[in-house]
């Protein structure tokens, strides 16, 4: 429903950013008002395109003074709905892309909340720099919402999620002052830091509008490899064993098990990794600045798991080619589900140590709940982030699984919470997890967010639906 916001207050909005800053257009709206995969759809009184963030900061006040809300919007690729208003004003960051600023010996990029992760990748190269979070949703996905949400991704292992690599933070606060944090600096001890409570805050306390990130070195030596495996236990092991020896050049361990990969061969394509087929397979990447150093490293660990009998089979990627086909059958684990039917989706994290026996018990709890369903379980093992969805049973009825989700998933994550994890590892609660994330958080910090919100929004204006 299209909240009523005075015809005045639009007309100030309109006045901020000029003629061809804002739209009332359908068709220019539309895309921006539905999630990619169908599952979110909204409506706004009027979108904003700001291009500066004075522009920003007097949106914000005049939203702040009228009591007006505001939904920011980024690459629109987020998965829990936060992005998409329902009545609000939509401020898209899309007409802020500038990269301010490459600086090498600072080891930093300045980019715009509007910049889209691909471009932050190419400026960092061009200056001989890695910028390292990457994610599927990389040639959309912008540095406000990647900030916003935290992001995570492939590289987490090796250099951290969002809040890691995030040096400063320029954002428009709730009640339209500048935030003016862009440092560049490592360390910075005074007091609270404010950037940490924006990143994550999915557009709760305030408009990212710029943010200043870590750069790397380009690291020359890659090795791919993919591993087949009886368990997840052997996974956890081989993980362990790969850091230490590895001397932390682990940059990736994913895990997917033999139904998912059946599903990506079987309906997008692809070739079978290894000779056998195998219970689980593990696919690692390990990444050196010294030439020839990643590929050594992964034929000793790979070889002492043999040794050990902790690994079944292997197989080295001979080229860059033959490492993305492995990637592909990775990244074509949720692909690869939907001809399947209908799937509950979870976006799960317990201990590493804990992610086999979390596995097991999940699915026999599902499985034994829900006779038929099919439990696909991968992703992110360095990071403890399991994808954990259940698919209706093969032939069956997909409305009749679909009635089932919330009482499906408040099974599993009642068991993610005994396992002292959450129930959203990287993509957020935005509109789609909120109410259920009540059940698992404790007092003490749902009542501590909320005395922070309420002190810097206190007419609660920035995406309220999201968050509590
Ligand atoms: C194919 C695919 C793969 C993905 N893979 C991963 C993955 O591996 N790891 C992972 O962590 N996530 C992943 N995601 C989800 C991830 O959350 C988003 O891709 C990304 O972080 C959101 O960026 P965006 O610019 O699209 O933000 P949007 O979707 O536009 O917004 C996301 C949230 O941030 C808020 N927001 C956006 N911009 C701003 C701003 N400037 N200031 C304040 N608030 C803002 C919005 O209100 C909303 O709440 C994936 C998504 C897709 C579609």
């Amino acid at each position: 429903m299209t909240a009523h916001v005075p015809a005045d207050v639009l007309s100030r909005l309109k006045a901020v950013v000029g003629s061809d800053g804002w739209s009332e257009d359908p068709a220019r709206l539309a895309p921006k008002l539905v999630e990619w995969r169908d599952r979110w759809s909204g409506t706004t009184p009027l979108l904003l395109l700001p291009r500066t963030v004075e522009e920003v900061a007097a949106v914000v006040g005049v939203c702040a003074e009228a009591g007006v809300p505001v939904t920011p919007q980024g690459g629109n690729t987020g998965l829990v709905g936060g992005q998409i208003p329902q009545g609000e004003i939509l401020l898209s960051l899309e007409k802020m892309r500038a990269i301010r600023d490459v600086s090498p010996l600072d080891d930093v990029i300045v980019a715009e909340a509007g910049c889209i992760l691909t471009s932050v990748h190419e400026a960092a190269e061009a200056a001989g720099r890695f910028f390292p979070l990457s994610l599927g949703a990389k040639g959309s996905a912008t540095v406000g919402g990647l900030v916003s949400t935290n992001a995570g991704g492939t590289a987490v292992l090796r250099y951290g999620t969002m809040r890691d690599l995030v040096l400063g933070l320029e954002a428009v606060l709730p009640n339209g002052e500048v935030f003016r944090g862009l440092k560049r600096l490592r360390k910075d001890n005074t007091g609270y830091d404010l950037k940490q409570l924006l990143i994550g805050a999915e557009g709760t306390l305030g408009v990212v509008t710029a943010a200043s990130l870590k750069l790397f070195p380009i690291l020359t030596s890659r090795a791919t490899a993919m591993v087949g495996l009886t368990s997840p236990h052997a996974a956890v092991e081989l993980l362990a064993r790969a850091k230490a020896e590895s001397g932390g050049g682990v940059e990736a361990f994913e895990l997917m098990g033999r139904r998912g990969l059946e599903f990506v061969l079987n309906h997008i394509g692809g070739r079978e990794p290894l000779e056998s087929p195998y219970p689980w397979y593990a696919l690692i990447e390990i990444a050196s600045g010294q030439e020839g150093a990643a590929e050594a490293a992964m034929e000793r660990i790979l070889t002492a798991a043999f040794e050990a009998a902790l690994i079944d089979d292997a197989a080295i990627a001979q080229s860059r080619g033959q490492a993305e086909d492995y990637w592909a059958l990775r990244e074509n684990q949720s692909a690869g589900q939907k001809p399947e039917g209908t799937v509950w989706k979870h976006d799960v994290s317990v201990p590493v140590s804990r992610i086999a026996d979390f596995i097991a018990e999940a699915t026999a709890a599902v499985e034994a709940r829900y006779s038929g369903t099919r439990v696909v379980a991968f992703g992110h093992v360095g990071d403890g982030n399991i994808h954990y969805d259940v698919i209706q049973p093969a032939g069956g009825d997909g409305k009749a699984h679909a009635a089932l989700r919330d009482e499906g998933s408040r099974l599993v994550h009642d068991i993610v919470s005994r396992y002292d994890g959450s129930i959203s590892a990287e993509h957020g609660l935005g509109a789609m997890k909120s109410a259920e994330a009540l059940r698992y958080k404790s007092a003490v910090e749902i009542d501590a967010m909320r005395a922070v919100r309420a002190a810097l929004d206190p007419k609660r204006i920035m995406n309220p639906r999201v968050l509590f």
